[in-house]
């Protein structure tokens, strides 16, 4: 693509008129100052030791007394109706109760140590200090966020948290809706379902004004020309922009209103209860027929399973989804996806395109921008839009990095994106040099040398993919994964809060919510959760916990945005030690064995790719001496042979728990996992530059699939530790490189 194509809309929308020099160097001497005023990382969790234990149990403790004079105080002249002597009775079966806590805890033993260095494997890590705390703190009054009235206090922190995040991710917070949802699977599961529900609401305005003989109400087409709907064919009005979509039922209510009244609100939202386009009401598939059309989804080869699940559940069935493939970093290569998207069939509609920011297996973020980019295109050239859909459970954090710098909303002059991203890349610095230990041989002699290692987050497909966000219709994000907070909490967040309008489940005993628009005047804050969502009755205690969490260490740059950028660093540094694996072998062998056996069988770490966000896969390749004396590709090993020896290496760096047969984890070194890339996935056209940089035979690849090694680097003691003279990383690398040594020359 053209640089000046990067130009346009988007930057005008996100940048601004300024002298960027100056504010750059201002940002960074007031982000030196705020540094040293806030915190550190090491102080929001428990500690690999356990460290803040003591301030832990104060607080837990200080929590539970308080919760017991809340009761206590509660009508102090009602009886107490347990007494002493009434509970020494209860002893015995306290007793056994007590046992049976031991025996979970003795089991529990066996657990993952989620929480330690060496634990380099899933998307899962620490919990902050403020999640646990106000988890434990909401948990005890257990409120059901479902409706107020069973949760007066949870449910505005929910909001509120909702706020924060839908911030983080670059919406306005005000006109923007989030809530927390069991996770990354349901909140997918509902931007669909909204989008579904958006998507036909014009459908029903026409057939109101087609009814009502209303001839002069017109709706906004994508390429910006006014159309009376009754004239838009029931097709094109698909393909309205998703705002303009969520807004007509609001705005052809306005429009009656000036001469109706107010009355006309309840007429309208009465009309459209029952409409036969309500596909809440009339059901996916008698619209489709009314239609003859069929949705197609359009996601990478990348995307999570839970799209499946979601188009599976929604009726469009696993078939609507229209797999794009992907480039080299396993992002979505956008030139296929715009082919695709221009190509549509004439009894096909696009039910949405689904970018992901952090693939699971492979933390790869797709170029948001560009997606944002063929948008526009497709409106002006085809007239017609979609709805954007941003799947980011794994990556939506790392947008926190770029937060609360001032550089978001200034002026409106044009930019050239990599500019701004060059002035973003300045302000957060996620940059750092740092050196390994390397041997250098002269004969016997082994002298010790250092290597130089520059590592720097990410290329600006990345940055302008993040700063591109706030223009998808609706993302998803797991605070459950980067957000550090326990279980369950995923959220989804939309661009247009008018969408709750649409999908206002009644049901008397829970809401007073009237269903659908109220009047137009009225700028609605949204004060309840459970009239708009999937789900029923869901915990408060996961609400206190994100807004504790969120309030204490703020979604930006100097807060939670530190921790970030800690471990996309720490990601970078154990990509580069892979990368260099073959130069530390030598010094790798010498410290482990004293000596270098020149008989052994070689071998070495690659890379999949460069990893966008906090996850980096690789395998372990044999190697042989060559004829020109340089280390190559063992091609006697088949991709069968390298993927047993990868299969072995994951085994020996995992636990595998089998019924009536558990093991501790206190021998388990490290631990890694692990993921198969299928040619049911990724079509070998999308892999072909891995495949002839590893010397394999397409039809190998067809038949076996390649086991990678994957590792989540979210940690938090990582770059301490190493301060204080651990460096888990690299001994990580060492531990695998035993690991593979050991298999290799058994
Ligand atoms: C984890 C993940 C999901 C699913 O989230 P859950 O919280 O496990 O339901 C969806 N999409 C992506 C990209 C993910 O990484």
């Amino acid at each position: 693509m053209e640089e000046n194509e990067l130009t346009g809309e988007l930057s005008e929308k996100l940048f601004k008129d300024i002298d960027l020099e100056g504010l750059v160097a201002e940002v960074i001497k007031k982000r030196k100052k705020d540094l040293q005023e806030f915190p550190p990382p090491e102080a929001w969790f428990l500690g690999p030791k356990a460290e803040h234990g003591d301030v832990w149990l104060t607080t837990i403790e200080h929590i539970f007394r308080d919760y017991v004079h809340w009761r206590r105080n509660y009508f102090p002249e009602d009886p107490i109706v347990v007494d002493r002597e009434q509970m020494k009775t209860h002893e015995p079966w306290v007793e056994t109760l007590k046992f049976e806590i031991d025996s979970i805890l003795n089991q529990l033993k066996a657990h993952f140590p989620f929480h330690s260095p060496r634990y380099i494997a899933h998307m899962i890590s620490e919990q902050t200090f403020p999640g646990v705390v106000g988890y434990f703190a909401g948990m005890l009054y257990n409120p059901n966020n479902v409706t107020e009235e069973s949760a007066p206090i949870t449910t505005s922190l929910e909001i509120e948290a909702g706020k924060m995040i839908a911030e983080m991710l670059g919406y306005n917070p005000n006109t923007a809706w989030a809530h927390i949802c069991s996770g990354g699977t349901l909140a997918n599961l509902e931007a669909l379902w909204i989008a579904r529900m958006v998507q036909f609401a014009p459908l029903i305005v026409k057939d109101y004004c087609e009814t009502h003989a209303v001839r002069d109400f017109e709706i906004s087409m994508p390429d910006g020309s006014n159309i009376p709907i009754v004239d838009v064919p029931s097709k094109a009005l698909l393909g309205l922009r998703p705002n303009e979509a969520a807004g007509s039922v609001r705005a052809i209510a306005a429009h009656l209103a000036e001469a109706q009244g107010d009355a006309v609100y309840e007429d309208i939202n009465a009309y459209f209860s029952t409409n036969r386009f309500n596909v809440s009401y009339a059901g996916l598939h008698s619209i489709l027929a009314k239609l003859g059309v069929r949705p197609v989804v359009f996601v990478s080869e990348a995307a999570h399973y839970s799209i499946k699940k979601a188009v599976n559940i929604l009726g469009y069935g696993e078939a609507c989804i229209r797999s794009v493939p992907v480039e080299p970093h396993f992002r979505m290569n956008v030139d296929a996806l715009r082919e695709e998207v221009f190509r549509v069939a004439d009894d096909e509609y696009i039910a949405a395109v689904i970018a992901v920011a952090g693939t699971t297996e492979e933390g790869a973020v797709d170029p948001i921008h560009r997606i944002r980019f063929l948008r526009d295109d497709l409106e002006t050239e085809r007239n017609r839009s979609f709805w954007l859909h941003v799947d980011a459970a794994w990556g939506g954090y790392v947008r926190s990095v770029f937060c609360g710098l001032g550089l978001e909303h200034e002026g409106d002059r044009r930019k050239r994106l990599n500019e701004i991203c060059e002035e973003y890349r300045r302000a957060i610095e996620v940059r750092e040099e740092t050196e390994v230990p390397v041997l250098e041989f002269d004969g016997d002699h082994a002298s010790e040398g250092k290597k130089k290692l520059h590592l720097e987050w990410a290329d600006f497909e990345v940055y302008s993919a993040y700063l591109a966000m706030p223009d998808a219709d609706s993302i998803t994000v797991d605070p459950h994964k980067l957000g550090y907070l326990p279980y369950p909490a995923g959220v989804i967040a939309f661009q247009n809060k008018l969408v709750t309008e649409l999908v206002v489940q009644k049901a008397q005993y829970i809401t007073d919510e009237i269903g659908g628009i109220k009047s137009a005047a009225r700028e609605e804050e949204i004060t309840a959760v459970g009239p708009y969502i999937i789900e029923g009755s869901k915990p408060g205690a996961v609400a206190a916990a994100c807004w504790l969490s969120h309030k204490t260490i703020p979604l930006n740059y100097n807060g939670h945005g530190r921790l970030i950028k800690t471990s996309l660093l720490n990601t970078k540094k154990l990509a580069r030690y892979f990368d260099l694996h073959g130069r530390l072998f030598d010094t790798i062998e010498h410290e482990l064995y004293g000596e270098i056996d020149p008989g052994i069988r070689r071998f070495t770490f690659e890379l999949l790719c460069e990893p966008d966000t906090n996850l980096v896969c690789y395998l372990c390749l044999p190697m042989k001496v060559g004829r020109d004396g340089k280390m190559e590709r063992d091609t006697s090993a088949k991709l069968a042979d390298i993927n047993e020896l990868n299969e072995a290496i994951y085994k020996r760096a995992t636990i595998r728990n089998r019924p009536g047969k558990r093991k501790t984890p206190y021998s388990q070194e490290y631990f890694v996992s692990r993921t198969i890339l299928t040619a049911g996935q990724y079509h070998p056209g999308s892999i072909s530059g891995l495949l002839e940089r590893l010397d394999i035979p397409i039809y190998d690849y067809e038949r076996e699939g390649i086991f990678l090694l994957r590792s989540v680097v979210m940690n938090p003691w990582h770059f301490l530790a190493e301060k204080r003279g651990k460096n888990y990383l690299y001994d990580f690398v060492v531990h695998l490189h035993r690991t593979a040594r050991d298999i290799l020359n058994p």
